[in-house]
């Protein structure tokens, strides 16, 4: 069984042509859109790139468990979901919340 813990081996495995036409497959099922924003009621697509533009919003296929723990379901479709990047920042736990204003209510 193959093991995704460290960096070279992640790596690997998102390279590898089983992922990325997996990928593709989550992609199209989840219709390229955030499937986190679909569920609060938005719609976020993959953005098409501007000729001398950064691309504004990439969509990533997310892991629901994640392949360090969960080898078995790397290759899994029913694993796999698409996410944006703030979606995908939030379920790394990159980002907890939102911003909050900037005042503080409790000072007053
Ligand atoms: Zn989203």
């Amino acid at each position: 069984m193959a093991e995704y813990k460290t960096e070279a081996q992640k790596k690997k495995f998102y390279r590898s042509k089983a992922w990325i036409q997996l990928r593709e497959d989550a992609l199209e099922r989840d219709n390229y859109e955030c499937q986190w924003c679909k569920k609060e009621g938005g719609v976020t697509v993959d953005s098409v790139k501007q000729p001398g533009k950064r691309k504004e919003i990439v969509l990533n296929v997310d892991h629901k468990y994640p392949i360090e723990n969960y080898p078995r379901l790397a290759l899994v479709l029913d694993n796999l979901e698409t996410l944006c990047v703030y979606h995908h920042n939030v379920k790394e736990g990159r980002i907890f919340k939102r911003k909050k204003p900037k005042w503080d209510d409790e000072r007053w």
